[in-house]
Parts: structure tokens; sequence; C-alpha cells
């Protein structure tokens, strides 16, 4: 079955899985092995969700991205297999991000190290990958995470609430606070309607502090990072030449991180996610919590207004109720 609702979408969600319509590829440096590292986008079937694939290790090992694979979230998100330690990959967030931002359902994504080159440290170079390689809705149905119940996990730092919001898009809000006044408080709401992705989250570039390199290098993290790919503060100057893309780029690139780590539930939110200070280690907690309560959340159709409002609203349901 091959529909096409692009016309009716509006502000919703897309109601079919997509998939990219050819395979494209990159390489770069990853920006906490310093390693450089090829990776290959490639399209993937229905229901097969984002899956990594280990190119360089005998017998090339899958890795889902699924929060249940999450081995490692200092200072990026990692994923692993349980029972074989080399198979891993990491920095997956910003790419995650770029897919779940351009409703891309279905790939399968080679690497042939051990992390997600970082390129500009920015979303965007994603983005323009999947648009150039290009898109195509598939027969299946999509399945949004309704959140039914509120959701919260906190630590010392910061907390995440999850709500549920009827909204036809995912709802993201972000807090931070740093005491350098290249930062200080900044607040950002999205709402996930196509294209906010792309324009408002996807350039936001990581970010750290010349003051934390040593320690990061020595617990054998940002070992790639440069001005090329992360904005990089002392103190309260920022040193890049150019300066920032955004104003307030350091709480749209908590935002972008947020968005790639959740898409480890691996379906859309319907729902208002309410983050403060948050970063990846409490991104996958959240998860972890979220998936743990049973009563919290529930696997529904994407079902558009506009398909209720014009009646096709039943055969949808139906085609995703059945057997995958
Ligand atoms: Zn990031």
């Amino acid at each position: 079955m091959q529909l096409s609702l692009d016309t009716h979408l509006g502000d919703s969600v897309q109601p079919f899985q997509r998939t990219l319509r050819a395979a494209i590829g990159c390489t770069g440096v990853g920006l906490h092995s310093g390693r450089k590292v090829s990776l290959t986008l490639r399209p993937a079937a229905e229901h097969v969700g984002i899956v990594f694939r280990r190119v360089d290790l005998p017998d090339q090992p899958l890795i889902a991205a699924r929060w249940e694979h999450i081995v490692d979230t200092r200072r990026n998100t990692t994923l692993g297999l349980p029972d074989r330690p080399e198979a891993r990959v990491g920095t997956v967030e910003h790419l995650l991000a770029a897919l779940a931002g351009s409703d891309v359902d279905n790939a399968l994504i080679d690497v042939d190290g051990p992390e997600v080159p970082i390129m500009d440290g920015s979303a965007a170079p994603f983005v323009f990958l999947v648009e150039c390689a290009g898109f195509v809705t598939q027969g299946a149905v999509r399945r949004v995470l309704e959140i039914v119940r509120p959701v919260r996990v906190e630590d010392e730092s910061g907390s995440i609430t999850f709500l549920p919001d009827l909204s036809s898009v995912p709802v993201y809000e972000m807090d931070i606070e740093f005491p350098s006044s290249a930062i200080r408080r900044q607040h950002r709401l999205v709402r996930l309607v196509p294209g906010a992705f792309k324009r408002d989250l996807a350039r936001a570039r990581t970010f750290g502090f010349v003051e934390e390199l040593d320690a990061l290098r020595d617990a054998g993290l940002a070992r790639g990072g440069s001005l090329d790919n992360a904005v990089v503060l002392r103190g309260a100057t920022v040193l890049n030449v150019g300066g920032l893309r955004y104003t307030d780029e350091f709480v749209r690139h908590k935002l972008l991180d947020l968005i790639g780590d959740l898409a480890l539930a691996g379906a859309p939110l319907r729902g208002r996610v309410v983050a403060r200070r948050a970063g990846h280690r409490l991104n996958a907690l959240a998860l972890r919590a979220l998936f743990a309560d049973g009563t919290a959340y529930r696997f529904t159709p994407a079902l558009p207004a506009c398909a209720i409002r014009d009646g096709i609203a039943a055969p949808l349901a139906a085609a995703a109720a059945a057997p995958v």
C-alpha cells in the first residue's frame, strides 16, 4: 500500500513511515575518539527503525538505535551491545536528531569506526545529507509514543518531565543555566512542526570550555574537538571566529541533544517534554523511567486531525493495529 497524504498534512506529524530514497555518505572525525570515520545512510524497510552497523568489525554487528542499548552518557550518547563490548557507536545524538527532525523512521547507518563523525558539531550537515538522499513514503502507518500520564525524573543537576499533550506535534522545552556570562540562563520552547527542526535547531553546535579540555582529554573525550566542530568558550568569551550562529545557540543545542536522545524511544513523541539542565545522562534516565511505567504511555497510530476530518482515520488505525 503506497499512500500519500502530504497535501493534507499541515502542521501534523507524518502519518506514514518514511525512509531515504537513496544511500548517501560522508566522512569526518569522531569528536571524542579523534578517529576518521566514514558514514553511509541507507534506506531500510518498514518497521526496521534506525539501525547502526559497524562495518569494520567481524560479522558487521547491528546496533538498533534504542534506549535499551545506551552504554555511555558521558558528554555523548553511546550505543552498544551488552555481549559484545567492541560493538559500540558513540555520539549518535546529532544524527538521530536530524533523522527525527526530518521524519525518517527507517534507515540503516553504516559506520567504519566507534563514533559518528562530529561534522561541524551540529545536526545541519546530517539534515543536508538526508535531504540530498531524498525521502520515500512507505506503506506502513507510523506509530507515535503518546504520553498519557506525567513522568518525572531528576538528579542533582536537573530534571525532565514528560507530560500528556494532544498537540499534533511534539513539544520540547529546555532551560539551561551556566556561570559563564556568555550563557547564563536560557530557555526555549519548540513545537516540532514540519521545518522547525531545520530552521530553529539544526545549526546549533555543541559547546565546551577551554578550562575543562585537559580533564576531558585525560578521560579519553574531546580528542577530535576543535573550533571547527564546537563552540569553544574561555570564560565569557566565544573563541570561534564568526561568533555564534544563534544568540541562544547553547539552549538550542541542548534541545537538539534532547530530541536526538529521545529518538531512542523508537517512535515520535505525542506529548510535551519539559527539561531543566538536562544532558545525555538524564535523557537516558528519563526514557528508562518512562518505559518502566506501562501506564504512562501507549503506542498509537500517527493520525493527523485532517485524517479524522476526511473520514480516513478508521482504515489507518486498522493498518496500524495489523501485526508487523
Ligand atoms: Zn550535542
